[in-house]
């Protein structure tokens, strides 16, 4: 009996001699980023002035910055983050198999999606408008596209929205990407394309000759930073962070730098409420 009591004694210590110090994948963000002084954050690569792959392999943009700030404030040297391309469809999924630690990509905080995640936020707030040609001054807003293409992409709420209240309409045409959408725009392929605003400013800074944004936002999008559902410690650490960019000046100043140009006019912050 006594023998039986000193080897599971024993068992147990080596046990936690072998966990002592480890870290698991189902500890919160805020252990695994101080404990690895290292992160995954999933970003856009293709998004003019949010979150841009450079030709020489730099992320430059307000979710970069964003990102940065948060790995930043949660003990990551920012040169110690993995950039991991995310799409609006595969989000959830990068985030629930662990592939990525953050998500920082234009991520709309909806019920739905809370279901599967938590956010921390929200630290931007926009609004879901059109994006035609300029030889389109007959689109307006979304009840002009009757009978027209419009282009969106899979797994956006803007795709939604347009699915759940115009889809008798107009005719809905997905991608994985935005700039396949303003490809297809260009290319006289679609009618106009539909998601934030202030995304939709960053394509017409790349052709102002030929894109403009219609200027009549049609829904409240409110971008927070995803993070693996249930981390309440990492949530409130983000959460933190956001308010400290936003009230120490950096969130204004990456704002002016990377949304500035495109001329589109940069809100007030928002009143942080997940955390
Ligand atoms: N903010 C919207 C969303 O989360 C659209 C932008 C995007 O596709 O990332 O779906």
């Amino acid at each position: 009996m006594r023998a039986r009591a000193l080897l599971v004694a024993a068992l147990l210590l080596v046990t936690a001699a072998c966990s002592g110090g480890k870290v698991s994948p189902g500890d919160s963000v805020v252990v695994r980023a101080q404990d690895g002084n290292q992160l995954t954050i999933g970003i856009r690569f293709d998004q003019p002035g949010l979150a841009l792959r450079t030709v020489d392999g730099r992320f430059v943009g307000f979710d970069v910055d964003v990102a940065k700030f948060v790995a930043g404030e949660l003990g990551v040297d920012p040169a110690h983050i993995t950039w991991h391309e995310t799409t609006s469809a595969t989000r959830e999924t990068d985030l629930t198999s662990g592939a990525v630690d953050l998500i920082v990509a234009t991520y709309s905080i909806t019920d739905k999606r809370k279901q599967v995640v938590s956010f921390a936020g929200p630290y931007f707030e926009t609004g879901q408008d059109l994006l035609v040609r300029l030889t389109s001054p007959d689109i307006t807003g979304p009840e002009t596209l009757n009978t027209r293409r419009l282009c969106s992409v899979t797994g956006s709420t803007p795709a939604q929205q347009v699915r759940d209240r115009f889809a008798q309409a107009v005719q809905l045409v997905e991608y994985p990407r935005y700039p396949d959408c303003v490809t297809a725009l260009l290319a006289g392929q679609i009618d106009a394309v539909t998601t934030d605003a202030v995304i939709l400013a960053g394509y017409v800074a790349q052709n102002p000759e030929l894109l403009k944004v219609v200027g009549k936002p049609f829904s409240t999008e409110r971008y927070g930073v995803g993070l693996r559902k249930g981390d309440t410690q990492g949530q409130a650490a983000i959460a933190k962070a956001i308010q400290k960019m936003i009230s120490g000046g950096a969130w204004k100043d990456s704002l002016n730098r990377n949304i500035g140009p495109s001329g589109y006019p940069i809100p007030a912050p928002p009143r942080v409420t997940e955390q």
